[in-house]
């Protein structure tokens, strides 16, 4: 129970550290040999989360928690910890195909950036598609004949709950990472301890619930808006009410402005296959460019399928994808892993995630670079589509 509780407040705050559970299969419910097959991460709130939830909606099902390092499913996926050799390998050692009569694998659809579903059925021979973003929508999905998730279960969402969320663990990384500056100048400075460690969460919490609202590009620009914004509200309170020196006033509003910047730089988080460097940080979200080589596309929907943020578009006349909405793009890779036609050209760096959280985390390995997302390969034969986009091309 005390190690339960302990686990649901890491949770609650650290959960930008990975936390894994055992990699392996799980019997939800009481499933049987025609039961769904389902693959998740092995971080931990995932895990409990997918269980929950198939509970809650009484499905009953076969849950294979895959070895990801026990990092989240998308950041495992742009990490290079939730590959096509992970499916392969968590699927041999669960020895899951012993239990079923049917080979049909679901995947969540945040990892497709890290796997290629055309390269996963010819290894295994299972025929892997992608399901719902959400696992609150796996029962809709599940319910209905064809094997394709709506676009509202496609799109990533980042509503205000979630947000808070984020800003009480970006508070809580941040904390990691100066526990030992504030620590070692509160040795001169009374108060500087809890006050700064009030401010990082107040910030933290802030910026996070004002992200969409704050002027200037993602990064830096956002951070010292906030920063701006803040720095003016306490120099009016410290002057006026508090009657704090100027020289106070001036060292906290630095202070502050210092942390936003931080934190702006925190914020927007990384894409998979961007390298963040100076010149993002400073002039904000990367210039990403991705476009469909007519030619080659066979319309067979799986980039629509696999986009998060609804960045294709079909054209009503020739059935083939293009780019609509470049601007939503977060590189994130999942079209050109998946796209059995390599119709997709990018600019984006070759895979290596530079989330900073990782960066701090070195343990975790993030940093190592993962070979770029490879479609298959190129031949002059169409590629297999039944056309559903969400599968693997078998008509069956
Ligand atoms: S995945 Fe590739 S081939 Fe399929 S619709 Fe998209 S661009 Fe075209
Ligand atoms: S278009 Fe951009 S956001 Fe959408 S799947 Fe491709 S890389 Fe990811």
């Amino acid at each position: 129970m005390i190690r339960g509780l302990l686990e649901d407040l890491w949770l609650l705050f650290g959960r930008m550290f990975p936390l894994p559970t055992t990699p392996g299969l799980r019997e939800v419910g009481r499933p049987d040999r025609s039961s769904p097959v389902l693959v998740t991460c092995n971080f931990s709130l995932t895990v409990r989360k997918v269980i929950r939830t198939l509970e809650r909606d009484g499905i009953d099902a076969w849950l294979v928690v895959a070895p990801t390092r026990g990092i989240n499913v998308w950041c495992a996926a742009g990490g290079g910890h939730f590959t096509t050799d992970t499916v392969v390998s968590i699927l041999e050692t669960s020895a899951v195909a012993e239990r079923v009569d049917h080979r049909r694998l679901i995947l969540p659809q945040l990892a497709a950036t890290g796997i290629n579903i055309w390269s996963l059925k010819e290894r295994t021979g299972w025929k892997p598609r992608f399901g719902p973003l959400r696992i609150d929508d796996l029962a809709s999905y599940l319910e209905r004949d064809k094997p394709l998730t709506t676009p509202a279960e496609r799109r990533v969402h980042f509503p205000l709950q979630d947000r808070l969320v984020m800003g009480t663990n970006l508070a809580f990384a941040s904390l990691v990472f100066f526990v030992l500056p504030i620590a070692v100048a509160s040795i001169w400075l009374s108060g500087f301890w809890w006050r700064s460690i009030l401010l990082i969460f107040l910030l933290a919490v802030l910026g996070s619930l004002l992200v969409f609202r704050l002027p200037g590009k993602p990064g830096l620009q956002k951070g010292l808006s906030l920063g701006a914004i803040v720095v003016t509200v306490f120099v009016v309170v410290a002057q006026v009410w508090w009657e704090m020196s100027s020289s106070s006033t001036i060292a906290w509003g630095g202070w502050i402005l210092f942390l936003t910047a931080y934190l702006g730089y925190d914020l927007p988080s990384w894409s998979p296959l961007w390298r963040a460097d100076v010149k993002e940080l400073l002039f904000g979200k990367r210039h990403t460019q991705i476009e469909i080589t007519q030619d080659r596309c066979t319309g067979c929907h799986l980039c629509d399928v696999v986009c998060p943020v609804d960045v294709f578009e079909r054209n009503g006349e020739t059935g083939k994808y293009f780019v609509a909405h470049l601007d939503a793009c977060q590189a994130c890779g999942a079209c050109v892993e998946n796209c059995p036609a390599d119709a997709i050209v990018t600019n984006f760096s070759s895979g290596v995630c530079s989330c900073p959280t990782c960066t701090v985390i070195k343990g975790v390995g993030a940093l190592e670079a993962r070979p770029p997302a490879a479609a298959a390969p190129i031949t002059d034969a169409a590629p297999p589509t039944c056309g559903c986009g969400s599968c693997s091309g078998d008509p069956s």
